[in-house]
């Protein structure tokens, strides 16, 4: 049985914050950083101002032995007891650099639709599949986020992490191993990605970016809070299909509601809690397991502690 980590007192917490620079809070309600609009507070917040934070928060955390997590806030389902340890957001990391003409330089704090605006606008192609995903660059990579026209490892030539020890180092995709919305990376924190593109006209990329937006509001329910897909999609169907076919669309636990837009979506329609979502999560797998034998597995990552 899991058992619950205690909260840091604020002593272990400012020792091993001491020296690191950006914005710092203590006992920070993460909810209103989610798309879902949900989850209890991290003992600390931080969001580091450069590299240099992160790894003196990375060196100084190990040596303290608290734990780190990075969150982009797209994909996630905080507890509503919040996280133990500190939490970084990369908001600050939000450079973004070309080099040799077609190679894009993202800080992993970047989010996706930045990066695929600043494609667009040097004419390079390679990223149109992001259209509409609102993750980080960080983010991204751990998820090897994508869709049916593309993903992260299609692009990405490398990425810049800070290591264990505090250490910058850059490693090559080809040491990454990637699957459907995963990725095996180093652990500790991705700093930044870089990604081979094409040159293409203009027009063409903005034209198949505003066709794959035009979908999404047309299939997804964008206006309530949510994290994207719940489910991975079980090979050869559409866990969406899936829920809809078990007649499950509109299905509601507290204010946590199975999208009657899209099956695959959780939407907060006023005050959700992580409990909420999480009794929906398994009324559904129990439904669609009895009705289709499939087995749905989480591509929503749950995080965090639950309340006792
Ligand atoms: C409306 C909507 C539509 C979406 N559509 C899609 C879609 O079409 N395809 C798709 O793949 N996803 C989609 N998503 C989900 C989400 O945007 C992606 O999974 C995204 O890549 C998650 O990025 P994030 O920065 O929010 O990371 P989070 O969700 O916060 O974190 C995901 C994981 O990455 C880790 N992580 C984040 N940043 C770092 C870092 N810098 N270093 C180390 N670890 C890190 C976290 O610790 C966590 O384990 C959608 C979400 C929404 C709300």
């Amino acid at each position: 049985m899991a058992t619950k980590k205690s909260q840091f007192d604020r002593q272990t917490l400012l020792q091993v914050l001491e020296g690191v620079g950006g914005e710092i809070s203590f006992h920070a309600p993460l909810g209103a950083s989610t798309s879902l609009r949900i989850g209890g507070p991290a003992d600390a917040l931080v969001v580091p101002a450069d590299i240099d934070d992160v790894r003196m928060l990375v060196r100084q955390a190990k040596i303290g032995k608290v734990p780190l997590f990075v969150m982009g806030g797209t994909n996630i389902l905080i507890r509503d007891g919040g996280i133990r340890g500190i939490v970084i957001q990369l908001t600050r990391l939000n450079r973004i650099r070309l080099e040799l003409g077609d190679v894009l330089y993202a800080q992993a704090g970047v989010r996706m639709p930045t990066l695929l605006g600043q494609a667009i606008r040097r004419s390079l192609s390679g990223l149109e599949w992001a259209a509409g995903i609102p993750g980080t660059v960080g983010g991204g990579v751990v998820t090897n986020a994508g869709t049916k026209l593309g993903e992260m490892s299609d692009v990405l030539t490398a990425i810049e992490i800070v290591d264990d020890r505090g250490a910058v180092r850059r490693v090559d995709a080809s040491e990454l191993s990637f699957a459907y919305r995963y990725a095996r990376v180093p652990k500790r924190v991705i700093v930044g990605a870089w990604f081979q593109l094409l040159h293409a006209t203009k027009a063409q990329i903005e034209s198949q970016t505003k066709g794959y937006l035009r979908y999404r509001k047309d299939t997804q329910p964008l206006t309530l809070p949510n994290a994207g897909s719940i489910f991975k999609n079980p090979l050869g169907t559409s866990a969406g299909a899936l829920i809809e076919a078990t007649g499950l669309k509109g299905m509601q636990v507290g204010d946590a509601q199975i999208s009657p837009k899209h099956g695959n979506f959780i939407v907060n329609t006023g005050n959700a809690c992580a409990h909420d979502v999480i009794r929906l999560i398994q009324k559904v797998r129990r439904a669609v397991s009895a009705r289709t034998g499939v087995r749905l597995q989480l591509e929503l990552k749950v995080v965090g502690e639950a309340l006792s």
